[in-house]
């Protein structure tokens, strides 16, 4: 990988004055193409990740480049399970009150759209026209065909669309993927019209779950480039000219089978665990937990140049 130092994505501070957050510990034999695939089981595995002390950031000072993410990402395979439709029911639930107070719902985009699940639940919102983006093949191709209508193949590019032209863009679990997240958020201000809402969905680092697991924890992930807590991603949306920035906590719903799947339990164990829940029926059972995510809303101002 290339070994090229960067400064906070977030605020700029130089990685020099960073302190060491995690040691890298990626091991070769164990990628495989599930790796970057989304809601695998965990890995464990992450790049160097240092903590940025003006604004909390914790990112990759060595990130692998932009073309080493994109042939990840193209090549990655996809977990199309029942996950993806209660995640994108949890994020709608959780974007109600925002949903509520937009005067347009006329066009939204996702960026890192997967199957597209979310534009479904959004053209049911009223949507009318809906834009997905998905550097998967594998994603688009589990997608049905009316959705993949909606999916644009690659990665994200402002200049594919017209500045001014989305009344909601939605970036969910992807801020910690991509290479540069203040070029996504600069992107989305342009992309939105005025009185436009940027949503995110990130994981909180200083959340309570994530700070109990540390090293156990699935944040801790080859594919998260930053990780970021609630003080670092209202200075993101602040940076970039969003408004009324508003960061909250809500809880995921999942089956008992993935939250067990998800858990840091040893392999062993898991798989016991596992036999037992479909042995009790217990398998699909749905549970709603707050496992520190957080979700953030931006406004582009009325008046914006
Ligand atoms: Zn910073």
């Amino acid at each position: 990988m290339t070994a090229i130092y960067r400064a906070c994505p977030v605020c700029g501070t130089g990685h020099e004055s960073a302190t060491l957050f995690f040691e890298n510990n990626i091991d070769p034999e164990k990628l495989s193409s599930f790796s970057f695939a989304s809601r695998k089981v965990p890995e464990f595995m992450c790049h160097r990740l240092v903590q940025c002390p003006t604004c909390d950031l914790v990112y990759a000072n060595q990130p692998p480049s932009e073309d080493e993410l994109s042939h990840a990402y193209h090549a990655a395979d996809y977990d199309s399970s029942e996950e993806a439709n209660d995640a994108a029911a949890a994020y709608m639930k959780a974007m109600q009150p925002t949903l509520h107070r937009m005067a347009h719902k006329q066009s939204a985009l996702e960026i890192g759209t997967g199957t597209g699940v979310l534009l479904e639940h959004l053209s049911s919102a009223g949507f009318a026209r809906l834009i997905g983006v998905e550097p998967s093949a594998a994603a688009i191709a589990a997608a049905p065909e009316h959705r993949q209508a909606w999916i644009r193949h690659g990665m994200f590019n402002e200049n594919d669309f017209e500045p001014a032209s989305f009344d909601l863009i939605c970036c969910f679990m992807t801020m910690e993927h991509v290479r540069d997240p203040k070029v996504i958020a600069s992107a989305a201000f342009r992309l939105l019209r005025p009185g436009g809402a940027f949503v995110t969905v990130t994981h909180n680092y200083h959340s309570i779950v994530n700070r109990l697991l540390g090293k156990r924890s699935p944040i801790i992930d080859i594919e998260h480039m930053q990780l970021f807590s609630n003080q670092s991603i209202r200075r993101l949306f602040d940076a970039v000219g969003l408004t009324q920035v508003e960061v909250k906590a809500f809880a995921n719903t999942y089956s008992l089978t993935y939250w067990t799947r998800l858990s840091p339990l040893p392999g062993r164990v898991k798989d016991m665990a596992l036999r037992l829940l479909k042995a009790l029926g217990w398998d699909k059972t749905k549970l709603s937990v707050n496992v520190g995510n957080s979700m953030t809303v931006g406004i582009k101002p009325v008046a914006a140049p």
